[in-house]
């Protein structure tokens, strides 16, 4: 799909169509909800046709039904804390770097987001944490290829279709060494919106934003320090590195987001949600563990949900999973609570009117007191009152009483 066609489903932005053009006669430029898509220079294209043989929608890569699910955490807390999930991330980079590797992620930049690579796992910090934005992946599918061709050793992570873009791009390429984790996805925000927020916020708070942790879990006032219960944090650059943190409820972000106003076309036709998956291993936040492995909640400080798709991430996992605590899920019981590998997220039928707003020169706070909806008083009882982590806690206290009961 290219700019100039009208089916704007038919792009993930995967950018393997600009990377695999010879003559360079490809670019990726935003439209006008800010979302990339390529364009041809047609004076520079000479019809070679890679372009589109290496698009995943022209034939799309290979996939693979689930080998073995596990929840669990990493059993370094630090490690725990610095992650999104439950640090199952950082468990297979551990396992799989040995030497001569180099690890592929997303890395940010205030809000701006961007895939690089390290050679080094000390620096695995910059692509820990989700960044809920999509990332530009530059020439990231053509180091890969180069560092694969000198015999290194790659992992690279990604949403699933910025997997199905790299082995489109890959096609002929030996890839022996090559592992691909996935996180699970929901679909990526308007970038316009996310430009809107970073000028809202500098303006208001007077400095440049260096810093966003969408789910930051250390304690203040706006968040409970627990997992499933984070806060926004934003750090400024402003002489006197001003910190704020946002309540995780009463957040317009999440609201908007949530509700499907702003998503990238292509989300809403996703092919990826699905159970069957393209990346060697799926990684995503152990939901619904209250109700069906209590034990693996790790007193709330977080915990991943990882599935092995093929015999290569189910070998590097085997090694990983001795950096975590955890144990084999049912795979049905873990899909039951990962909507997105059943079925695609809907289009809200009030996008378009959201998107004339967005792209109107109403500000950032007028977009949300218009578009934003307060948490219901049932969300905020069960968040604030009597929710899972209480839940949690009543089980954990019968247990322990059980089990005093059994040793007297
Ligand atoms: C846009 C997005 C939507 C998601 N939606 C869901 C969901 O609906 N349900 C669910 O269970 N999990 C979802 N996740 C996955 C989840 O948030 C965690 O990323 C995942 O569980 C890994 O956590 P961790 O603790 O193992 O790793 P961390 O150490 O936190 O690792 C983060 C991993 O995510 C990758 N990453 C971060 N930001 C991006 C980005 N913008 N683009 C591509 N890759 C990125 C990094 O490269 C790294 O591999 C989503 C993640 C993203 C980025």
């Amino acid at each position: 799909m290219f700019l100039d066609s009208e089916n704007k489903t038919e792009c993930f932005g995967c950018e393997s169509c600009v990377q695999i053009c010879p003559k360079k006669a490809l670019k990726m430029a935003e439209d006008e909800e800010g979302f990339r898509y390529p364009v041809v220079d047609s004076t520079l294209c000479n019809g070679c046709m890679l372009c589109r043989k290496a698009c995943p929608f022209s034939e799309m890569p290979e996939k693979h039904g689930n080998i073995y699910t596990f929840g669990g955490y990493n059993s370094d807390k630090k490690t725990r804390f610095e992650s999104t999930s439950g640090g199952a991330f950082s468990a297979i980079v551990e396992a799989f770097c040995d030497e001569n590797y180099v690890v592929f992620g997303a890395e940010s930049d205030g809000l701006k987001v961007f895939h690089n690579c390290i050679f080094d796992k000390k620096d695995l910090g910059k692509f820990r944490k989700s960044k809920y934005s999509q990332s530009v992946i530059g020439d990231s599918y053509i180091k890969v290829r180069n560092y694969l061709k000198e015999g290194k050793k790659v992992l690279f992570s990604g949403t699933p279709c910025q997997i199905s873009g790299l082995k489109s791009f890959l096609k002929n390429v030996e890839t022996q060494n090559l592992l691909t984790v996935e996180v699970v996805c929901e679909g990526v925000p308007s970038p316009l919106y996310i430009n809107k927020m970073e000028q809202s916020f500098e303006k208001k708070y007077g400095g440049k934003i260096e810093e966003l942790d969408y789910r930051y879990t250390g304690k203040s006032i706006f968040s409970s320090g627990k997992w499933d219960f984070e806060g926004m944090r934003i750090k400024f650059n402003s002489k006197s590195s001003k910190e704020i943190v946002r309540d995780r409820w009463f957040n317009p972000f999440w609201s908007v987001w949530l509700q499907h106003l702003m998503s990238r076309p292509s989300c809403y036709k996703c092919l990826f949600a699905t159970n069957e998956r393209t990346a060697d291993i799926t990684l995503g936040d152990l939901w619904g563990v209250h109700l069906y492995c209590p034990e693996l909640y790790g007193k709330n400080g977080g915990s991943s949900l990882v599935f092995c798709n093929t015999a290569k991430g189910k070998e590097v996992f085997d090694t990983a999973s001795k950096y975590m605590s955890g144990h084999e899920l049912k795979f049905e019981d873990a899909l039951k609570y990962q909507s997105p590998m059943r079925k695609t997220i809907d289009e809200n039928p009030q996008r378009d009117s959201f998107m004339k707003d967005l792209m109107s020169d109403m500000s950032y706070r007028e977009i949300n007191k218009k578009w934003a909806k307060r948490p219901t008083l049932k969300l905020l009882y069960q968040k604030y009152v009597w929710g899972n982590r209480q839940k949690i806690f009543l089980w954990n206290l019968k247990k322990s009483l059980t089990k005093g009961r059994s040793n007297a």
